[in-house]
């Protein structure tokens, strides 16, 4: 059996996963006014959209303790229902018969074992969308190797590039060496994004949210995946809210400056990045699910 918190169509990743033009994403390169802006190299935008949502399945636990945690609700107050192999891969099934672009799993890590044969089956009864794999990052090298050939869109965070500051604020251990030969194996099994019509079909994108006061955690992170490949699709986040317990870490109980995002933007520029997104809002609670309401993104 597997535990699920909630499944439905959402609209809340980058544009090519979740097949919307939506108007909260706009195009303003450098300027950053609202919605996400688009880094200067992708040019799939305005190609015709005929599907719509990430066919979201948010996995209940995590293998991540964060102070901050936006989902905490699901991912560390184990909320959801149990569903066993049929059920996941029936789960798959109506998503893509609702018009889903994707299957995206959201921290699927700790679940994989259940999560796999769920696959199978499903491929052999018709699902044909690409399969997300939306962690944070902290997946082993052996487990990403299990679920090769079964996952065609690899989306971890790397949240960290200190292991002092993974352990403070998410109570794990090795962070940073384990989310470098992630992505090196992500990489290597899928490769760049590919999109077909936007809709992301196959390939890795790298997500960093920045965090207040810890601006040379991100230079960090973003040197490290530099430095694995600069041709990486990078979404670069600006929606941090100091939920859960960041009011007891004084430095992280804050939103982020709009002078500490726009420096690590810059930083990603110098670096060469030419692949990704930009979160442009400021963060916004209003941004963040409750997952004790029936539809937890309205
Ligand atoms: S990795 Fe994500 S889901 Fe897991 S505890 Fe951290 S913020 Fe929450």
């Amino acid at each position: 059996m597997v535990k699920v918190a909630w499944f439905g169509l959402h609209t809340g990743e980058e544009p090519p996963l979740v097949g919307v033009d939506n108007k909260i994403i706009e195009i303003a390169d450098n300027e950053k006014k609202c919605g996400r802006v688009k880094l200067a190299s992708l040019t799939t935008r305005h190609q015709p959209i005929t599907s719509f949502g990430a066919g979201g399945i948010f996995f209940t636990g995590c293998n991540l303790r964060c102070v901050f945690c936006q989902n905490y609700q699901i991912f560390q107050e184990n909320l959801g229902g149990l569903y066993s192999t049929e059920e996941l891969a029936n789960i798959m099934l109506d998503l893509q018969k609702q018009g889903a672009v994707n299957i995206d799993l959201v921290t699927p890590t700790i679940w994989w074992k259940e999560i796999k044969p769920a696959i199978i089956l499903a491929r052999e009864r018709g699902l044909t969308l690409p399969i997300v794999w939306n962690s944070n990052g902290f997946d082993s090298v052996e487990i990403l190797r299990e679920m090769k050939g079964l996952v065609d869109i690899y989306l971890p965070d790397f949240k960290y590039s200190d292991d002092e500051i993974a352990l403070k604020y998410s109570g794990i251990k090795n962070y940073v060496e384990t989310a470098k030969l992630a992505v090196r194996e992500m990489l290597d099994q899928v490769s760049y994004l590919q999109i077909e019509n936007g809709i992301a079909k196959r390939g890795l994108i790298v997500r960093h949210m920045v965090l207040p006061n810890n601006l040379a955690n991100s230079f960090g992170v973003l040197q490290m995946l530099s430095e694995i490949d600069i041709s990486i699709h990078i979404s670069l986040m600006n929606q941090y809210f100091p939920m859960h317990h960041a009011s007891e870490y004084p430095e992280i109980n804050r939103i982020v400056s709009e002078e500490e995002f726009n420096q690590v933007y810059e930083y990603l520029q110098e670096l060469g990045f030419t692949n990704g997104w930009v979160q442009g809002e400021k963060s916004q609670k209003n941004l963040i699910p409750d997952f004790r309401k029936k539809e937890p993104f309205k």
